[in-house]
């Protein structure tokens, strides 16, 4: 093999075979998020740890001091010192461990939801674009397994409390060891007895430590490899189940599973879905059989060793029946403490794959919030948007959605963007809005590029109804104001002034009414034009300078979309708006009109300008002329 071909190899083994340190410095980036997300956790856990790590070696200590004492005829009366001792000590670690124990699970049950909210925290602020990368969509599927099984971030206070047991319980049987090292018969030994009391004796239990540690971490190396197999499954196949469950409970599906016949192909995904779950439980429960089967031998077999060592040191005369018991167990914990140390670390090292998803999830790149520029300065003032040779591709898309843009229009003015289906009216909002950024060309406000403006504060100024808007199952009230706090009459204006007030009166509940049965019985159900007109009223509720309606009205007949159009203009009054249509009729009344034609600017001006010009206005007018030929203006 080359130097460089082994060069690679090594370098491909270290990404797929980290190192300790690297695992290590994962877990501790965990820990110390962790510990920001709920510090009282971090700290029961340490309490309950030590506390609990304590009781064996008080109880066997003081079980040696009663033995021995027994052994050489001390007085009743310190006997019971020593028993009243071992009582007080306990209540006291009773008391420490019971109440931490309480407290760590009123957190413990805090705690996946503290979790969903970081993430979704920094889901909230995710860049809009990376919503639709199948890449994102499928960490966050194996991030929300991760929550609830308490993986990754998840796992750091567990892990934390079994490794100050750990290092906290090896510590104090340390201790007790050396002083079971150091006790030394009163007569001199010779041979094996020698070597038992000499002390080399440190060394054999430095071994042990050393070969516990490492051969329990390697054990435990192998939950790593049942994690890449859960890792793997999650990503796809348990997905898929879940979507199929999903399709089947969700009820604007039903009615078209129903009328076709979806039966078979979901039966078929379920099947696949259930081999595939068989199939990774039946591997990775054997691996679970074969890791914790290793675990045990290995604590059965240091359990033999220190009951020979101490048994050998016993009858040298090195020291007493009551410390034959105390040496015992301090060896029998000290063996399952340093192996539970690697056991740990084991798991740490299998939790990588959690890690790293979690960590490249929340530090994934945001570049729509760079800008710092305020835009508070302009509201209210004169100013001008303008698209400079602004062309756009879809992400992972090889066709331009947007070409070469060019439109400079000023504060106040109703500007129509009208085109054909797939002509990219939308894609010019979604550029306006930020929710993309051009791949080439610039968007400016007042000459100043829009990345350059704070990302929320830009956001601020544009009240958008898009298509295919969202309603919240809130109340009426909370739809409209997107808050918990609202003006009352603010959003009984707004409903009425959206059209929506014939209906609000019928409601017992007023405002106050749920949208939808998810939270609440009372919830009403509502119709596509009733949304259409409480997704109106909360644009104009949020008063923004700049109000935007991308086709909200798509399911009304077009005579009925021109006069939502033309009423919802009067009430916007002198702000900016952009209405967006294919169908001409709805936008005429606009100071100008652009016309969209695949991915281009192909006419501007107008209605009365354009209609009769040739070109894709004139064509798209005449030809859309049928459906409103009661109209009076149109020219048909
Ligand atoms: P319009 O609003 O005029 O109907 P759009 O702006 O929605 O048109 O679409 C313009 C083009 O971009 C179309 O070819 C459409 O298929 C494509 N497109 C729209 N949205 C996406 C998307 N999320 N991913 C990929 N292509 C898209």
């Amino acid at each position: 093999m080359s130097k460089t071909n082994k060069k690679n190899k090594a370098k491909k083994d270290k990404t797929k075979n980290p190192s300790l340190s690297h695992d290590l410095k994962l877990f501790f980036r965990g820990m110390k998020i962790a510990y920001s997300l709920d510090k009282r956790f971090f700290w029961m856990q340490i309490f309950n740890a030590v506390g609990d790590s304590f009781r064996p070696y008080i109880n066997s200590f003081m079980a040696a001091l009663i033995i021995d004492g027994i052994a050489e005829g001390k007085p009743t009366k310190t006997l019971i010192v020593y028993a009243l001792i071992v009582v007080g000590v306990n209540l006291v670690i009773n008391f420490i461990t019971q109440y931490t124990a309480a407290r760590r699970y009123i957190r413990k049950s805090m705690w996946n939801r503290y979790l969903i909210r970081f993430f979704n925290g920094y889901s909230e602020k995710m860049d809009y674009w990376r919503f639709e990368d199948s890449e994102t969509k499928e960490k966050w599927e194996r991030i929300k397994n991760q929550i609830d099984e308490w993986k990754g971030i998840g796992s750091c206070h567990f892990t934390l409390h079994g490794l100050a047991h750990a290092i906290f319980g090896t510590a104090m049987s340390v201790g007790i060891l050396v002083t079971m090292i150091l006790s030394k018969p009163s007569t001199p030994q010779t041979g094996i007895m020698s070597f038992i009391n000499s002390p080399w004796m440190i060394f054999v239990f430095a071994a042990m430590l050393i070969i516990v540690g490492v051969l329990s971490s390697r054990i435990s190396l192998m939950w790593r490899k049942i994690n890449d197999k859960w890792n793997a499954y999650w990503g796809k196949d348990k997905k898929r189940f879940w979507k199929m469950t999903e399709f089947v409970e969700d009820n604007k599906r039903a009615m078209d599973l129903r009328i076709y016949n979806f039966k078979d192909i979901i039966l078929k995904e379920n099947n696949y879905a259930f081999e595939k779950h068989l199939q990774t439980t039946n591997e990775t429960r054997w691996q679970e059989f074969r890791a914790q089967f290793g675990y045990n031998l290995l604590n059965i077999a240091l359990s033999a060793l220190s009951y020979v060592l101490v048994g050998l040191k016993a009858l040298s005369g090195a020291f007493g029946l009551g410390s034959v018991v105390l040496y015992v167990s301090t060896l029998v914990s000290f063996n399952s403490e340093a192996s539970y140390i690697g056991w740990t670390l084991g798991q740490i090292r299998a939790s990588r794959y959690a890690f790293e998803d979690q960590f490249s999830y929340i530090d994934m790149p945001r570049q729509m919030y760079k800008g710092t520029f305020k835009v508070d300065g302009l509201i209210g003032k004169d100013y001008n948007v303008e698209f400079r040779n602004v062309s756009f591709k879809y992400p992972g898309c090889e066709e331009y959605a947007l070409k070469n843009v060019n439109i400079k229009f000023n504060i106040g003015r109703k500007l129509a963007v009208v085109g054909m289906n797939g002509s990219g009216k939308t894609t010019f909002i979604k550029l306006l809005c930020r929710l993309y950024d051009p791949i080439e060309g610039e968007i400016l406000l007042n000459d100043v590029d829009i990345k350059e403006y704070d990302y929320d504060e830009y956001m601020s100024i544009f009240s958008v109804v898009f298509q295919d808007f969202k309603l919240f199952s809130f109340s009426l009230a909370e739809n409209v104001a997107t808050s918990k706090q609202y003006d009352a009459g603010r959003v009984e204006r707004c409903l009425e002034n959206a059209g929506f007030g014939e209906r609000l009166t019928t409601l017992p509940k007023g405002i106050e009414t749920s949208l939808y049965k998810n939270f609440d019985k009372d919830g009403i159900e509502i119709s596509g034009g009733e949304a259409q007109r409480i997704a109106l009223a909360r644009a104009l509720y949020k008063d923004a300078p700049f109000i935007i309606l991308d086709e909200p009205t798509a399911a009304l007949d077009p005579l009925a979309e021109a006069e939502v159009y033309s009423n919802f203009n009067k009430i916007v009054g002198d702000k900016t708006a952009v209405y967006i249509s294919h169908r001409l009729s709805s936008c005429k009344f606009c100071d100008e009109i652009v016309v969209f034609d695949d991915g281009s600017i192909v006419q501007r001006g107008t209605h009365d300008e354009l209609v009769d010009v040739d070109g894709k206005y004139n064509e798209l007018w005449y030809a859309q002329a049928q459906y409103y030929a009661e109209d009076n203006t149109a020219k048909a």
